[in-house]
């Protein structure tokens, strides 16, 4: 199926509700019986019926088949965030007395759930650099249950070899799971390369309008089922449908804003390896990067996200370069229609906070939507201070 057939028509079976071309949200709670045998058979399987709306609604659904058809799995579960997925493929996974090999630099608030949340429950973990599998082979325990991966990550976008990384946890019976947010269904696949369990911040791209929190769990129909009765229907962070037809909507446009953000991220890419004040950048598919090769093996393309590491002797030069930037806005998250920047040395000075891992020169570029040329002439003037 081409990737357009599934973000334009796939899931869509208009004759359902009055050949509308836009889907409906269907805002309802709860869903009638006509009679005891059709109670008797939606009861029987809650995923796939109607019964109510913290399991499976219809306009959720069409999300669902879109997702897991991207992602190339049977089935898909969307949660009220990407922390709210990762959470459920997680725990769905491990009980008292499990250990989990995790990369060493996952998103912030997955480090959290293994450091602080799960400890509470007796599930151990140990991080290592798993840009090469021989550490993750070393790091595996008798009671070892997840790997946990995220290629590339969102900071400095380190990757793990997913073949190998498939591999060696099928020998040891151990659940992969990867945090594909960075790459996108559009450019990454990890179900094919054999991970088990696919999650996304769909805050990022896939939703692509900052406007929607959600979250994506792609698996096959076995595993999404088992998490479904346990994490998603006991914890409930299930998506509203009105959220769910926003994505829907997001989607639609899916493969061409990430066209439009790589292309765009590229150009300027161009631009600042030339520039003077430039030490570094960070880009999985930079000749620099040190996992090039990688990289080009597992993606078809990286989006609009990389960091710059620049060549400033004060920090004070670099807040005057950050506070001239304007037409990047400072902000989290990335994959919306809007240019960001996150500045590391946002992050030096705070309160009881200690000094980030990552030096002060350093700062994370999303680019969205806006003409290249125009985001470059903002750059190009704050670069002048530094
Ligand atoms: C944002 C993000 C998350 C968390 O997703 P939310 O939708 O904010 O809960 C998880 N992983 C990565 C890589 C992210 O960028």
């Amino acid at each position: 199926m081409s990737i357009s057939e599934i973000l334009i028509h796939l899931g869509e079976d208009r004759d359902q509700y009055f050949n509308a071309v836009a889907p409906p949200v269907i805002q309802s709670s709860n869903f009638v019986f006509p009679d005891l045998t059709a109670f008797r058979q939606v009861f029987s399987n809650e995923l796939e019926h109607h019964v109510y709306s913290r399991g499976n609604n219809p306009t959720v659904e069409i999300l669902r088949r879109k997702l897991a058809a991207l992602e190339g799995t049977e089935d898909c579960l969307v949660f009220s965030s990407g922390a709210g997925a990762v959470a459920a493929a997680v725990i769905g996974n491990v009980q008292a007395g499990d250990h989990i090999v995790c990369q060493q630099a996952p998103y912030s608030w997955t480090s959290s759930l293994l450091r602080k949340f799960l400890p509470r429950f007796g599930v151990e973990h140990t991080f290592v650099d798993a840009t090469d599998v021989v550490n993750i082979r070393t790091a595996l325990r008798p009671n070892t249950r997840v790997l946990y991966l995220e290629s590339p990550n969102t900071m400095t976008f380190e990757c793990q070899d997913l073949s190998a990384c498939a591999a060696l946890a099928r020998e040891h019976g151990i659940v992969t799971i990867i945090d594909n947010s960075y790459s996108s269904p559009v450019f990454q696949n990890p179900a094919a390369f054999g991970i088990d369990i696919v999650v996304h911040s769909g805050t990022k791209y896939l939703n692509g309008h900052s406007d929607v929190v959600v979250g994506v769990l792609c698996a096959e129909k076995e595993m999404v089922k088992k998490i479904f009765e346990s994490e998603l229907m006991t914890l409930g962070g299930i998506l509203g449908p009105h959220d769910a037809a926003l994505v829907i909507r997001g989607l639609r446009t899916l493969s061409l804003r990430l066209q439009r953000s790589d292309a765009s991220a590229q150009f300027l890419i161009g631009k600042l390896e030339k520039h003077p004040k430039v030490e570094r950048i960070w880009y999985p598919f930079h000749h620099s990067f040190p996992q090039v090769e990688l990289a080009k093996k597992q993606m078809r393309g990286c989006g609009g996200l990389f960091s710059v590491q620049f060549r400033t002797a004060s920090p004070e030069q670099m807040e005057q370069f950050v506070h001239r930037l304007k037409r990047f806005l400072m902000a989290v998250s990335w994959g919306g229609h809007e240019s960001l920047m996150m500045p590391a040395i946002g992050f030096y000075g705070i309160p009881g906070k200690p000094a980030p891992a990552l030096p002060w020169t350093f700062c994370r570029f999303y680019i969205g939507l806006e003409e290249p040329d125009w985001l470059w002439g903002d750059l190009e003037q704050a670069l002048e201070v530094l």
